[in-house]
């Protein structure tokens, strides 16, 4: 009985045996004849919009042999387009079919930008508050997206966040540093250089000094250095302030004690310049002085008086022409050296019509008889000694003359001016011309000046900051 069940059991194996035997040579043969696509990369690719979409690779297999270039491939891909693509690779081997599929996603993947307006670190003034300077954001799909852009403060920064419509996220920060970096700014009244005549008093012209945080700081510098008007030589004063929180700012003044000069004594610097001044108007010659000295392409100076009222408007027309303007007086009447206060009055007369014409005040003006001039005393002894000093303190500067062209006589003829131009200017030196241009002779006679002038090769100029003081020996 145990021998029979035996015989059944070995025929069920060798049946089973059989049947395996059937199934692995079936699966092998399809394994064999079935074709196979193997795709490089990965199934699904995303791609960024407008970029290019680049093949992995695939490979196909049949019967053992490689038949990748049987594979027809169907690519319809649109990268300009957001959206889901479906490659298809078919391999067709009589009815064999095989085919596989790759998904391609097109979408934006590009952040959007945000640029800030001002700079990306910011140093404040301890519980100054930050103004908005501006951001601008843009997208590459979107466009100009600055409107969504939300903004954060913080502590010591802000923060600019904004999103694309694919939600695409960019964020930028602002850091606010609240540290007040800036050293004060000192600014000297009358300029960082300042002439003075031997012996006449030094009074400083004074400064202002505004700081970025502290605002008004005019009362808090030190001042250094002296100058003693006794000795003639350059000295120094320096101005240093400080800040609540320390920032320094420092600034020095040369002052420049010079002889007071006999005329026509003077040497300057070395070159040949000529410094053309016209006194006494605005009057009925200065039109046509003026375009003389364009056509020459002169610059020169005019210290205006209020003689000749309704020539005021010339006075616009010198500073528009580029001339220096400068006051001489506005009645010109002796009276002005009676006292200070008359002087003074007279003087800001002008120098408002001055403003009214051309916009700011005159820093130089002349002296009605030059500074040397003895009439003032039958009016005021010392008198001016001491508007000498009076107006420098006030931060004006007064010119004098190397050359008297002689025009004031109405004797003289034009030649005559103009000879007197050619004997008293000098080369390699500075010459300060005394010229009225309410003289006809004087109108006359100015091109020829300039003629002779420009081919001896002087240099022309109007009286400003580099020009050297021309001052007389005060004689009252
Ligand atoms: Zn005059």
């Amino acid at each position: 009985m145990s021998s029979k069940i035996s015989s059944k059991n070995k025929k069920i194996l060798l049946i089973v045996i059989c049947i395996l035997f059937i199934i692995c040579n079936a699966l092998f043969v399809y394994f064999l004849i079935r074709p196979s696509i193997k795709l490089l990369g990965d199934k699904e690719i995303h791609i960024n919009i407008n970029a290019v979409y680049e093949e992995p690779g695939y490979t196909a297999k049949y019967l053992g042999s490689n038949v990748t270039d049987k594979i027809e491939v169907t690519n319809n891909v649109d990268s300009t387009k957001i959206g889901t693509y479906t490659i298809k690779y078919v391999l067709q081997k009589g009815n064999v079919k095989k085919e596989v599929t790759r998904t391609v996603i097109v979408e934006d993947m590009e952040s959007p930008s945000i640029e800030l307006t001002g700079d990306k670190e910011k140093y404040l003034c301890p519980n100054q508050t930050y103004e908005e300077e501006g951001y601008q954001a843009f997208d590459n799909i979107d466009g100009d997206i600055t409107s969504k852009v939300e903004r954060k403060e913080e502590s010591g920064k802000i923060i600019y966040m904004v999103k694309d419509a694919n939600n695409n996220y960019t964020e930028v920060t602002r850091k606010l540093n609240y540290e007040d970096k800036e050293a004060p700014i000192i600014e000297l009244k009358g300029g960082e250089t300042y002439t003075i005549g031997q012996n006449q008093k030094y009074n400083d012209l004074g400064y202002t000094v505004t700081d970025n945080c502290d605002g008004d700081l005019s009362s808090q510098v030190e001042v250094t250095g002296e100058v003693d008007t006794s000795k003639i030589g350059e000295y120094t004063i320096t101005y240093t302030v400080k800040d609540a929180v320390g920032n320094e700012a420092t600034t020095t003044r040369k002052v420049k004690v010079v002889e007071q000069q006999a005329s026509n004594d003077y040497v300057g610097d070395g070159r040949s310049i000529v410094y053309l001044t016209f006194d006494d108007g605005p009057g009925q010659y200065t039109e046509k002085i003026l375009s003389i000295l364009k056509e020459n392409d002169i610059k020169a100076t005019f210290f205006v008086t209020n003689q000749f009222p309704r020539y005021q408007g010339m006075i616009k027309k010198e500073y528009e022409d580029g001339h220096t303007v400068a006051v001489h007086t506005y009645s010109h009447q002796w009276a002005i050296y009676d006292s200070e206060d008359a002087y003074l009055n007279d003087f800001n007369k002008m120098n408002e019509i001055v403003k009214e014409q051309t916009g700011s005040y005159a820093k130089y003006f002349r002296f009605p008889g030059g500074s040397s001039n003895t009439v003032s005393r039958k009016h005021q002894l010392g008198i001016m000694t001491s508007l000498a000093n009076l107006m420098q303190s006030k931060g004006y500067t007064y010119y004098d003359w190397d050359v008297d062209c002689g025009d004031t006589h109405s004797n003289n003829t034009v030649d005559y001016i103009i000879k007197m131009v050619k004997t008293y200017t000098r080369k390699g030196r500075s010459n300060i011309i005394l010229m009225h241009d309410i003289k006809k002779n004087t109108m006359e006679a100015l091109p020829s000046i300039i003629s002779y002038l420009k081919g001896q090769g002087f240099e022309f100029a109007a009286i400003d900051e580099n020009t050297p003081v021309k001052h007389f020996k005060i004689a009252n």
